[in-house]
């Protein structure tokens, strides 16, 4: 395949590419290389306007689709997702520097949300009540009309999909801005939307950067909802938009710093291989990274040993469009050097480095995979996001000091305990503040029936998978029948 596979560079308005209205481009740079691999066209507000009113003139028509019609679109969108398979890992790997195993885990993922919500949409019902005399009462729920969608870069085809799949079943239409430093795989949706002959204007794709294209689209009068997935700090500035434009519906889903318990009677292999896989897939540029891990004395030195092997025989650097590459880079000199002030960070300040702690290799965004030990809690180690392959490991005696350090965070995405006693695993399950929690293992990504979303600042007002997503999809309607 050559160095850009993807010829198409426009924005994706109305069924139609199209340059942006400024003529505006921005270059794509291969974390792997450092070269320059494309250069793509720039929305802005005006492209934003162009969107939206393609999305409002398709929404009569779309809206009044049955469900199953609407779902038959989703579910060729995954089969044409399926038939470009190599395409999608090619250029996550390039743009990004996700390796090929990798991708094609999210392209499982992408492709089974996308037929869940092709398969549920037909479940979106109402209610109805018997209960004030003289009347029968009913809930019904419709679609928002023009919803918009701001993503980010680290999963860029699954990220498209969660904000599109349920969005559009549910009968509304859509803009979704994909993340600059990460836009190709978007660009290849809205292709393959042309492919399956999705209806003009019900999904239009916008390559932008926060400013001005995302603003825009936070501050839109004629969008009803907004999903956002990324960090913290532009989930607030969404929300502050929202208020001060239109106020509308806001769903965020944002950062973690979730922790991982591990009991001295926890299954050793087990527990080793899961959190290494946590910190290093995607080289820990994961919301659900396990970054934070609570070893119990007598398990510690065992388990830290193991772990250090696990992590040096999965953290191997490579290339990632090599089928046999286990890691790739961080995907932006941005976000290497982030990483990298973290390290320095640790290194001022005398850690415990027990692995890795430098930059891999001499090309390309490479880290390596680092363990550091025994951090106080109140550090910017244990405290913000790192988003690079970078674990912290601290020890403790008993459940309720480890509780409390779990929970000491304004993060509440995920969260896991390792243990063998089932007792102890539902109490910490009970105690534990986030979202999700997993019982001996990490993250089961594909369990699309399971509704995911943010405790605390990890999120607000967002579920994105299972059949309660598709209802934040959907407003409700009480309705009074007088008899
Ligand atoms: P980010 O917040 O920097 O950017 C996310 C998106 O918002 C991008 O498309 C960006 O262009 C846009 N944006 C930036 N400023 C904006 C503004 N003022 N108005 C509107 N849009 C704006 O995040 P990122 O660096 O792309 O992604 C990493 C973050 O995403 C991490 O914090 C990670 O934890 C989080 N994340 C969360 C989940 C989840 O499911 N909870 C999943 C993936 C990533």
């Amino acid at each position: 395949m050559s160095t850009q596979p993807l010829k198409e560079n426009r924005l994706f308005i109305n069924g139609e590419f199209v340059p942006s209205v400024s003529g505006k481009t921005f270059d794509l740079t291969n974390p792997t290389t450092e070269e320059k691999i494309a250069s793509v066209y720039e929305a802005g507000a005006e492209d934003v306007d162009l969107g939206v009113k393609a999305a409002g003139a398709a929404f009569p028509a779309w809206s009044a689709l049955s469900a199953e019609e609407r779902c038959d679109y989703l579910i060729k969108l995954a089969d044409e997702i399926e038939k470009n398979e190599e395409l999608f890992m090619h250029l996550e790997a390039i743009a990004m520097g996700m390796p090929q195993s990798a991708t094609k885990f999210v392209i499982q993922l992408a492709k089974r949300y996308l037929r869940y919500f092709g398969t549920h949409a037909i479940d979106i019902t109402g209610e109805t009540s018997l209960n004030t005399t003289g009347y029968i009462n009913l809930s019904i729920r419709q679609p928002y009309g023009v919803c918009g969608g701001i993503i980010p870069w680290n999963a860029p085809l699954f990220m498209i999909v969660t904000k599109l799949g349920p969005a559009l079943a549910a009968g509304n239409t859509m803009v979704v801005k994909s993340s600059e430093k990460s836009p190709l795989s978007s660009i290849l949706v809205g292709l393959l939307c042309q492919n399956i002959g999705l209806p003009k204007g019900v999904l239009n794709i916008l390559n932008g950067f926060g400013r001005p294209c995302g603003e825009a689209i936070a501050k839109h009068m004629d969008i009803r909802r907004i999903s956002f997935t990324g960090s913290v700090a532009t989930g607030r500035a969404i929300q502050k938009a929202s208020a001060e434009s239109n106020l509308k519906d806001v769903s965020l889903e944002l950062g973690g710093k979730s922790p991982l318990l591990v009991f001295d009677d926890a299954p050793l292999e087990k527990t080793v291989m899961a959190a290494a896989f946590s910190i290093l897939y995607n080289s820990g540029q994961v919301c659900m990274a396990s970054t934070r891990i609570y070893v119990q004395e007598g398990i510690a030195p065992k388990f830290i040993k193991a772990l250090k092997g696990a992590m040096s025989e999965l953290g191997v650097p490579g290339d990632p469009l090599l089928a046999s590459t286990k890691r790739g880079p961080q995907v932006d000199k941005l976000q290497f050097d982030r990483v990298l002030s973290f390290l320095d960070h640790a290194k001022e300040k005398g850690y415990d480095i027990a692995l890795g702690g430098n930059k891999a290799l001499d090309k390309g965004y490479f880290i390596d995979a680092t363990i550091v030990r025994d951090v106080p809690e109140n550090d910017k180690l244990i405290r913000e996001e790192i988003f690079g392959p970078v674990l912290v490991i601290n020890m403790f005696t008993d459940e309720d000091e480890v509780l409390n350090k779990a929970n000491d965070t304004e993060f509440g995405l995920y969260s896991s305990v390792f243990t063998s006693d089932l007792s102890r695993a539902l109490r910490v399950v009970k105690s534990l503040e986030a979202g999700a929690v997993g019982v001996n293992c990490t993250s089961p990504f594909m369990a699309i029936d399971m509704p995911m979303g943010g405790w605390k600042q990890s999120g607000a007002g967002a579920r994105e998978f299972s059949k309660a997503c598709l209802e934040t999809w959907t407003q409700t309607k009480a309705v009074f029948i007088s008899l």
